[in-house]
């Protein structure tokens, strides 16, 4: 990842055309079951290369809904392997090869605290 959509989400429908890699989905195509939007993990390039900060964050209109989430990357991908989603559910991933591109200024600590995107 990258980012995730927590449950404070009012399926507005922002976001998703934001995204320029198309890693998010609705709520009828979340694969956590959940019923609100979903950012695949490994998709989401956290818009690096694309925009200076997460478009989708930017354009959210529900305060704190899209927080960090730990790099999609290298050994972290063990994280999306265990029940670490919102609530202890399970993450829904399409390909576990893939590297993600993430901004290494963001620190772990904050990724693991699901710190909002866009604070006030
Ligand atoms: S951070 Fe960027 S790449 Fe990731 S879901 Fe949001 S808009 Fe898409
Ligand atoms: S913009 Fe925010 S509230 Fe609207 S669908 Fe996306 S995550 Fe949910």
């Amino acid at each position: 990842m990258a980012v995730v959509i927590g449950d404070t989400c009012i399926n507005c429908a922002a976001c998703i055309d934001e995204c320029p890699v198309e890693a998010i989905v609705d709520e009828d195509d979340n694969p956590t079951g959940e019923e609100y939007y979903y950012v695949y993990p490994d998709k989401c390039v956290e818009c690096v290369d694309h925009f200076d900060s997460p478009a989708c964050a930017e354009a959210c209109p529900t305060e704190g809904c899209i927080t960090w989430d730990m790099p999609f990357a290298g050994d972290d991908k063990e994280w999306f392997k265990e029940p670490n989603y919102l609530d202890g559910e399970e993450y829904g991933v399409e390909n576990f090869d893939v590297d993600m591109p993430y901004r290494d200024d963001i620190s772990m600590e904050d990724r693991k605290a699901h710190k909002p995107v866009v604070e006030d």
